[in-house]
């Protein structure tokens, strides 16, 4: 008796990792959880006050459907420190986390019958939304090419249908950061075939080595007028339950949105709004680059145990705070093991022998894929490492 749309999406893999990791928990095991999508941290000084004088204050009402004035112009001028572009409120939407985001931009741009190119593996999401739009996925695989999208690809992709792209760098499930010359081509190919860009820079401040993120709006002035930035405090403030996460783009879209919130959720959590506001005016910074030291460590002790890995590279972990290993060996038989193995097959094992909690790459659209995310305590991640690296090296 439901709609019909609902046998579009089912509950998100990560999702359903998550509450199979915390199953086991609940049962008594001991388990390690490398599923979530969010930083183990103390929450920042600057926030808590932020929340707590909103909350002496007596704040209590709704505030713009779009968010508070005061915050989206700082959060303009942020955009344009970070784009070196100039960049004002009214092209800013505050949203209850960068999924609220997406799904407006899903929303007011597409038409049932458009096509979004999605490159895979993907944050299991953007399909998701897309499909509750009416719009259709396609994806584009990015495994032959070290995870980054190859031009040729996305032009093959295209039809007279395409309406849109979605760009996530440093990605979500890969941990690969987009180079200039990628994002350059992508935002050349937007223009010539007049296609949205929908670019997601949730992981934006974790870039690791020598990699840098580059805000497409920058190295393609030209497309900013056909893209939507979509950001959120839930990573770069370890934020993720307190849902503050805005899309900046064209004046048009920001008012159709401010039309469709107001029909949905109104604005974000007002409190949430102050304290991200009053940390935003008075950070530091001493807070982010904790928080990036804390990943970058983490990072480093991750390689450290799975370059110990014997059948599958050590993932390059360029940006955000994932590990995603290729289980390709395992999953045709070989020498050492008669049996092939799936990705599932080896999250279940991983998680019922080793009591370590993983994500497969099934969510992402890949079945050769495993998503370990690094943002938990260092001892847990460690211990957690060691587990699975045993686990899979002795592999039959
Ligand atoms: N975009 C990407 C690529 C993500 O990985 C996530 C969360 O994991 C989001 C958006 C949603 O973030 P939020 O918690 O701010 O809604």
């Amino acid at each position: 008796m439901l709609a019909q749309r609902t046998s579009l999406f089912g509950s998100s893999g990560t999702a359903a990792a998550r509450a199979a990791a915390k199953a086991a928990a609940d049962a008594g095991k001991e388990i390690i959880d490398l599923t979530a999508g969010e930083i183990w941290s103390d929450l920042a000084p600057t926030i808590r006050r932020g929340a707590i004088d909103a909350i002496d204050n007596g704040i209590n009402r709704y505030t713009d459907t779009i968010g508070m004035i005061e915050l989206r112009q700082t959060l303009a001028c942020k955009i344009s420190l970070d784009t070196g572009q100039v960049w004002k409120a009214d092209e800013v939407a505050i949203t209850s986390g960068a999924k609220q985001a997406l799904f407006n931009a899903a929303m007011v741009l597409l038409n049932p019958g458009d096509e979004v190119i999605i490159p895979a593996p993907y944050w299991t999401t953007f399909p998701a939304q897309v499909l509750l739009a009416g719009a259709t996925p396609v994806f584009v695989d990015t495994r032959n090419n070290g995870y980054v999208p190859h031009i040729e690809d996305i032009k093959r992709a295209i039809n007279d249908r395409t309406r849109a792209i979605v760009v996530n760098t440093p990605n979500n499930p890969t941990g690969i950061v987009y180079d200039l010359q990628t994002l350059a081509a992508i935002a050349e190919l937007a223009i010539h075939r007049n296609l949205w860009i929908v670019f997601d820079e949730c992981y934006g401040d974790f870039v690791h080595g020598h990699h840098t993120h580059h805000p497409i709006v920058s190295i393609a002035p030209e497309a900013r007028t056909r893209t939507l930035i979509i950001n959120a405090f839930s990573k770069s403030l370890a934020l993720t339950g307190w849902r503050i996460g805005y899309l900046a783009g064209p004046k048009e879209v920001i008012h159709a949105v401010r039309a469709l919130q107001s029909h949905t959720t109104s604005n974000a959590n007002v409190i949430a709004q102050h304290a991200v506001l009053a940390h935003l005016r008075q950070t530091d910074g001493s807070y982010e680059s904790r928080l990036r030291s804390q990943i970058a460590s983490a990072r480093q002790i991750g390689l450290n145990v799975l370059s110990l890995l014997t059948r599958i590279p050590v993932p390059k972990a360029q940006g955000g705070f994932y590990f995603y290993l290729d289980l390709s060996a395992f999953l045709r038989p070989s020498e050492r093991s008669a049996r092939a193995a799936t990705a599932d097959d080896i999250v279940n094992t991983l998680l019922c022998e080793a009591g370590v909690g993983t994500v497969s790459g099934t969510a992402f659209g890949d079945p050769a894929g495993l998503r370990l995310s690094y943002g938990i305590a260092p001892e847990k991640l460690e211990a957690g490492l060691i587990q699975l690296v045993e686990t899979l090296n002795a592999w039959e």
